[in-house]
């Protein structure tokens, strides 16, 4: 009998499907496995001179925990300079940009990422309404969801960007009266034009970056994550982390197709992978999103957008995930809009259920909530966006966008539960911090991580603790803590179902293992 690589003693042993401790008290592993769960001195027994002991002192074991929906490689590009996330209006965003205009090398190009478009109130999102902090800065600052730039004058002189084009995709330079750039870039197409004007970073520094974000996710307590990227570049810099042993997440990819994209080179992508990771799935999208103006929605917004597909033809989308779903390949499409989740259910209609699923889901009508589970389709859901994003109040611009009846209808976590949708957690990082704890919290109490005095916006689509648990661990793929399943283990100071809502995302993390191998492991462990 071999001997475990790793054994933890003292141990509780959280299941998650049942919300019960187990009997024993200690887990062993071996070669990426968990090989024994027993008493202390039964698995005590099997030690070997190799063998890693350490003893939990009642630390609380759950399987690894699964980032539903995550971004760590572009990601680690999008993180790049300053973080403007925790700016709340105007003067605190021009501070924080002179604070980084002061540490520019003349030339330099200023890059800011989480810049929330509540701050400019009634304002346009404009390089002219930041003001003079960007004059003469190349300067490209990415809006919290990802979508969308603001571009200083000079980043858009640089990149030749001097007024409105016409995209395959709906993506727009948004213009003046006068035709002249304002710097807001909505979606990618628009946005990659002056991105990539910008200086990289080398492929070293790169691979460095995104090592390090991996790190910071394994200390948080992940061990997965359902990564919805994956390109032959992005896969490329897996690939050489992996082969130095420096992947701590089990990822699974979803490369993007977009409308025009060549579907049997996704197809036969699939499966590619290496240890820690592998290409199983492809990422769509149906729309933007509310904030911009460029979801789908079946009536306009309260600015008159919202109003089309991302796909020109959303026909095509139908043929395109069909042909997907002939090939066994799972799906994943980003929908937020009403009028976009529904074209994917119906065209979901037309597949078999291999796990197709729907990312972000933000606003539902009634008639949808149960077509996920007749379908047999998975909902990935956010909630943090809900806690962060909007406001219990409906003042804030996603809520005021889409008015009263459909700002109701956020995030319905609970009614999807309810009706039996497979229902996965994700942070959708870096969009919104990655903590799964966080997520589980923002999940359960529906409050903005920063102020929790905050009256919660739809408590009545909070999850109980043992669903939040369940929608990062069984729900999104992980194992259970037996014999024979994958050693991907999260260990945590406390019960995660019996700290309070507001205390969980500050919940230590004591250890975390991946294919047996400690990713992470507290100073006092
Ligand atoms: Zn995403």
């Amino acid at each position: 009998m071999p001997h475990p690589d790793l054994i933890l003693l003292n141990a509780r042993l959280l299941d998650p499907a049942t919300g019960q401790f187990q009997p024993h008290s200690s887990l062993a592993t071996h070669s990426g496995q968990i090989f024994a769960v027993g008493d202390d001195t039964d698995v005590r027994a099997t030690v070997g001179p190799a063998t890693t002991v350490l003893d939990l002192r009642g630390a609380v074991v759950i399987p690894g925990l699964i980032d539903g929906h995550c971004h760590p490689v572009s990601g680690a590009d999008l993180t790049r300079g300053t973080d403007l996330s925790h700016c709340t209006d105007l003067a605190g965003l021009r501070a924080e940009l002179h604070r980084a205009r002061r540490a520019l090398a003349p030339g330099e190009w200023l890059h800011g990422w989480g810049l929330d478009p509540n701050i400019f109130g009634d304002q346009p999102i404009s390089a002219d309404t930041v003001g003079p902090v960007l004059d003469d800065v190349p300067a490209v600052l990415r809006l919290f969801d990802a979508h969308s730039t603001l571009a200083s004058h000079r980043a858009l002189e640089l990149a030749g960007v001097t007024g409105p084009r016409r995209f395959d995709e709906a993506a727009e330079i948004v213009c003046d009266e006068r035709g002249r750039p304002t710097g807001l870039l909505l979606e990618e197409p628009a946005s990659m034009l002056v991105e990539e004007a910008a200086p990289k970073l080398s492929e070293q520094q790169f691979r460095a970056r995104v090592a390090e974000v991996l790190r910071g996710m394994a200390a948080s307590g992940l061990t997965g994550g359902h990564m919805m990227e994956g390109d032959p570049a992005e896969r490329s810099v897996l690939r050489a982390l992996d082969e130095r042993g420096d992947l701590p997440l089990r990822l699974r990819l979803a490369p993007w197709c977009r409308p025009g994209n060549d579907v049997a080179e996704l197809i036969a992508a699939q499966g590619e992978g290496g240890v820690m990771w592998r290409v199983g799935g492809v990422k769509l999208f149906m729309d933007g999103t509310i904030d911009n103006g460029t979801a789908w929605l079946e009536q306009p917004d309260c600015h008159g957008e919202s109003t089309h597909p991302y796909w020109g033809d959303p026909a095509v989308y139908t043929e395109t995930v069909v042909a997907l779903d002939t090939a066994g390949v799972p799906t994943a499409t980003h929908a937020i809009g009403d009028a976009a989740v529904r074209h994917v259910l119906d065209s979901l209609a037309k597949c078999r259920p291999i796990g197709h699923r729907v990312e972000h889901i933000e606003t539902l009508p009634d008639d949808l909530v149960s077509r996920f589970a007749e379908l047999g389709v998975t909902a990935s859901m956010q909630p943090t966006h809900c806690c962060e994003f909007t406001r219990a109040d409906h003042t804030d611009n996603w809520s005021r966008r889409l008015g009263e009846q459909r700002a109701a209808r956020a995030w319905r976590c609970r009614d999807l539960w309810d009706a039996g949708a497979n229902v996965v957690l994700g942070s959708d990082w870096p969009i919104a911090p990655y903590s799964p704890l966080g997520v589980m919290a923002g999940a359960r109490h529906r409050r903005p991580a920063r102020d929790l005095s905050q009256p919660p916006h739809g408590l009545d689509q909070a999850l109980t603790a043992l669903r939040a648990l369940q929608g990062m661990t069984i729900n999104a793929g992980s194992g259970r803590l037996v014999a024979g399943e994958r050693a991907d283990l999260t260990v945590l100071a406390d019960d995660p179902l019996r700290v309070a809502d507001t205390d969980l995302a500050t919940l230590p993390v004591r250890l975390t293992v991946a294919d047996g191998r400690i990713t992470h492991r507290a100073a006092d462990v």
